[in-house]
């Protein structure tokens, strides 16, 4: 059967040669033609690939006698640049940068090597694993994992990537570090040389090297063995599935004569020399797969489409993406801690300032209780005086109806009166001592709707109540009869009046003029009363005045200094103002102050 199937392609070969010589002498337009250039990948270097390729070269001239044939050797870079700045007409190369260069620069293969005569182009290049015969351990490609394997260099088809894929399929990835590829360089049996010195488990080779070694004596036959052969009866053991053999491929501005008359002469070549036998160009879909397979050129984007490849390019930029995120977050975490500790520190300052309001306001309310009973205390030296005057009244009174009983001249006429005068001094003075009372009583603030003049009235009968030599005191009510309620704490409305009476008084006593009137005048202003009182006593230089309201302001020599002050304090917290002027007609001070009427003042309020 397979020396039918031989013998039927030996036939085919031999009317193609005809037919192609007939073609030869036919093709008129290979006459015009100058130049047939030829690239070809030189793995060696120049000199070798020359070697080896120049028999192809003359072969070809020889068929093609109008034409020169330039034939120059590049390495896979170089041929690469020459075919895409079209200085070629042709390239050779292998299946693996064929398909790279069909990818990038439409290459079109016109015919695929054949490594034997009579053998198909379709499966002539594959590699063999080769391990020492001793390591039992090593049976199968399988038992390659985590040891190291000897190669040619990483871009070799046939000397690593044929392999690469085969291992890959295994689920065994050089990428991952599952097998670690030593690159020993080229010619291949550095690969052998990497294995005798023990430096890796297994190696690389091409197809048919090793019993092409072992035949010509260069290599002990039995010393390698072929890991997993996928044919084991064949002539030559392979580790990896058959690819296709070199291309031999036109550029795509090569004329279609000039490509069609250079394949009949490929064609028709015959010879011992592989360089020489060409066939019908091979189906590279296997090598494409592979290619894709390992995700390297052509198709080297499906890995950097990969999630891998994509942290590898840009994780500087994630880096410092994260870095900066990592930053933003400490110092959002900072800002807020911030924010807390002012909050915490505001709130605490909030509550210490609360509570020094209140303390301030206690402490006022005491300097203002302190006030009264100072202004009380001064008042009071002729206090028991004042009271002596009606209880000894009440006790003349007393003992006068005694002697009257006893006399026995005592009528109901007499008894009557003197009860009457009793209870009328008595009333007096309990007037005096609840007048006192309430004056002195310790209470918190508050406002009220009061009759002015009546207010007005009460602080004078206080006044004039303590004292035994009181002066006279004029009240001039010049308020329209509907205008005469204020909106005010009574209490501390009194206080005031009551210290600028005394104050007036004392300034009348400082000159001798103690008996001198004291003038109270209540009159409207705009929307606000104002009250004033004046005396006649020694006034006040300016220098003195600046100060009046100052607390600690005295010139006395047991004052406290404080009675302005407070007094300015209360009336301004009634929305009012406190002022001491000259009078325009002689001697003396006038202290008025002003206050909102009751209506006006409950307006303001809301
Ligand atoms: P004190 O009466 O304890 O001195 P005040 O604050 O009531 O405190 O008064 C402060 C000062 O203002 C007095 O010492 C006095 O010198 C001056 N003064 C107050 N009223 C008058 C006035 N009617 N005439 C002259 N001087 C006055």
């Amino acid at each position: 059967m397979r020396r039918r199937t031989r013998t039927r392609m030996d036939v085919c070969s031999f009317f193609i040669a005809r037919l192609c010589a007939l073609l030869l002498a036919c093709l008129p337009i290979v006459a015009g033609a100058t130049e047939l250039r030829i690239g070809v990948l030189a793995w060696f270097g120049d000199q070798t690939a020359a070697t080896q390729w120049q028999t192809l070269g003359a072969a070809l001239q020889a068929h093609l006698p109008h034409t020169t044939v330039l034939m120059s050797y590049h390495d896979m870079n170089g041929l690469e640049k020459s075919f895409a700045a079209g200085q070629l007409d042709f390239i050779i190369t292998n299946p693996g940068h064929y398909v790279v260069l069909e990818a990038r620069h439409r290459a079109t293969r016109i015919a695929t090597q054949k490594i034997e005569p009579g053998r198909d182009s379709e499966h002539v290049v594959g590699s063999a694993v080769i391990v020492p015969n001793e390591r039992t351990d090593l049976r199968t490609l399988d038992d390659l994992r985590g040891k190291r394997i000897a190669a040619t260099v990483p871009d070799g088809f046939s000397g690593w990537m044929t392999v690469w894929a085969e291992l890959k399929r295994r689920d065994i990835d050089p990428e991952r570090k599952e097998v670690t590829p030593l690159f020993a360089g080229l010619p291949m049996s550095r690969v052998i040389e990497t294995l005798d010195r023990g430096e890796a488990d297994a190696g690389i080779l091409r197809v048919c090297l090793l019993e092409h070694l072992v035949r010509q004596g260069r290599l002990p036959a039995g010393r390698y063995r072929v890991l997993s052969p996928q044919e084991p009866d064949a002539p030559c053991l392979r580790s990896t599935p058959a690819y296709p053999g070199w291309a031999f491929a036109a550029a795509a501005q090569t004329p279609d004569a000039l490509a069609r008359a250079t394949l009949v002469a490929l064609l028709s070549l015959d010879g011992r020399d592989s360089v020489l036998r060409w066939g019908v160009p091979a189906d590279y879909h296997p090598v494409h797969e592979m290619l894709r397979e390992l995700q390297v050129a052509p198709y080297e984007f499906l890995r950097e489409h990969s999630l891998g490849a994509h942290i590898l390019q840009y994780w500087p930029i994630g880096a410092g993406l994260l870095a900066f995120l990592m930053l933003w977050l400490l110092y959002t975490l900072r800002v807020d801690a911030l924010v807390q500790r002012r909050t915490r520190e505001l709130s605490a300052a909030l509550a210490a300032r609360e509570e020094l309001e209140e303390n301030m306001q206690t402490q006022c309310q005491k300097m203002e209780h302190m006030s009264r009973l100072s202004v009380l205390g001064q008042l009071s030296g002729t206090l028991a005086h004042e009271l002596n005057q009606p209880l000894a009244t009440i006790g003349n009174y007393a003992r006068s109806l005694t002697r009257r009983l006893w006399s026995g001249n005592l009528s109901e006429e007499a008894i009557g009166q003197a009860a009457h005068e009793i209870a009328e001094q008595a009333e007096r003075a309990a007037g005096i001592l609840d007048g006192i009372r309430d004056f002195a009583r310790k209470r918190p603030s508050r406002r009220e709707d009061c009759d002015a003049p009546k207010l007005v009235g009460e602080v004078v009968a206080l006044f004039r109540g303590m004292l035994v030599h009181a002066p006279e005191i004029r009240i001039e009510d010049k308020l329209r009869n509907e205008k005469h309620s204020i909106h005010v704490d009574r209490l501390q409305i009194q206080q005031v009046v009551l210290n600028l009476l005394k104050n007036a008084y004392d300034a009348q006593v400082e000159i001798d003029r103690a008996g001198q009137p004291i003038d109270i005048v209540l009159e409207p202003e705009d929307d606000r009363m104002r009250i004033t009182v004046r005396d006649h006593g020694p006034g006040l230089p300016d220098a003195d005045r600046e100060h009046l309201f100052e607390p600690f302001f005295t010139t006395k020599p047991d004052g406290m200094g404080l009675g302005l002050s407070i007094c300015k304090s209360i009336i301004e917290a009634h929305a009012g103002q406190l002022v001491a002027t000259q009078p325009d007609d002689g001697a003396g001070l006038r202290l008025s102050f002003t206050l909102p009427f009751a209506a006006t003042a409950r307006h303001d309020a809301t």
